[in-house]
């Protein structure tokens, strides 16, 4: 199960943090993983990481392939640009995972409209830039997966975090995207899902400075009693992304230690 030997994934944001172990798992299962981030020597890195794991697995038919891209999920131009180089590198593109974002941290009513602007640009604008050309490569194919990184806090389960309006209109914006996505991509053969982690352990979370009180708080009301590890939200995206989700689309799969059963 999971096998995705002969997939191409690219991966956004993809230079550290969940992105990276999600070009690693499926790294691991077999695809040939595109890794693209505004900072493409830090991927440069992950690809060494992948090429160090792979050489040492001696599975049958296994072909290592990856490659890096400097891309800005929010500039349309550099997202054409990756695509079109992606597209002639390997003829096809099967699994998106729509990674990239940022958190800003600004109290509601300090907050500025350049801040708003920034934040939902990168969040939702690049989620919809490069699931919309992802899409129109796939179609072609008549496959696809792409999985939409959002977040709990993304409404309509009692998850709101102060100071992060901006972030969690974005995150919110991303499980309707999704939703409707689902509906117009099933004729064409894209499955379309979104995860929405819990509190995961990465320089994101770490970049939050978050008091230790109001994070221990958190963990109190979460079933399993810590952070999640990137590695656990990477087994979800390898999930959505294999053949074996073939009836799974428009849904939003929580990976949160509990948190919203609690
Ligand atoms: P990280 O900050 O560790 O990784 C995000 C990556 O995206 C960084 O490398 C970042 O680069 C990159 N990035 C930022 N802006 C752009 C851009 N315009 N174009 C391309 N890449 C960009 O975050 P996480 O791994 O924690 O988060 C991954 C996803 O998961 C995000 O969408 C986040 O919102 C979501 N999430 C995270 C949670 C958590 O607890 N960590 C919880 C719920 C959701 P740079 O560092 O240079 O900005």
């Amino acid at each position: 199960m999971f096998n995705l030997q002969g997939r191409v994934a690219l991966v956004t944001g993809g230079r550290r943090g969940m992105g990276k172990a999600h070009a690693l798992a499926l790294a691991k299962q077999g695809a040939k993983v595109v890794i693209t981030d505004i900072n493409v020597n830090e991927c440069e890195l992950v690809a060494d990481e992948i090429r160090a794991a792979e050489s040492a697995d001696s599975r049958p038919g296994r072909e290592l392939d990856v490659s890096c891209f400097n891309m800005d999920v929010s500039n349309k131009v550099d997202v054409d640009a990756v695509f079109d180089q992606v597209v002639e590198k390997y003829g096809r593109l099967d699994i998106l995972v729509n990674n990239a974002g940022i958190y800003e941290s600004h109290p509601f009513l300090e907050l500025t409209e350049e801040q708003w602007d920034r934040t939902i640009s990168i969040n939702l604008k690049g989620e919809f830039l490069v699931a919309q050309r992802a899409a129109k490569e796939m179609a072609k194919n008549k496959y696809g997966r792409i999985i939409n990184i959002a977040s709990i806090a993304s409404g309509g389960v009692g998850v709101g975090i102060a100071g992060g309006a901006h972030y969690t209109a974005s995150k919110g914006g991303i499980i309707a995207l999704t939703e409707t996505m689902a509906i117009e991509l099933a004729p064409l053969g894209i499955n379309v899902n979104a995860i929405g982690p819990g509190a995961i352990n990465t320089p994101m979370a770490d970049a939050t400075k978050m008091p230790k009180e109001y994070m221990d708080a958190i963990l109190a009301g979460v079933p399993l009693k810590r952070m999640g590890e990137s590695n656990e939200v990477a087994a979800a995206v390898v999930f959505l992304a294999s053949e074996e989700a073939s009836y799974v689309t428009g849904a939003t799969l929580y990976v949160d230690g509990g948190w919203l059963a609690a």
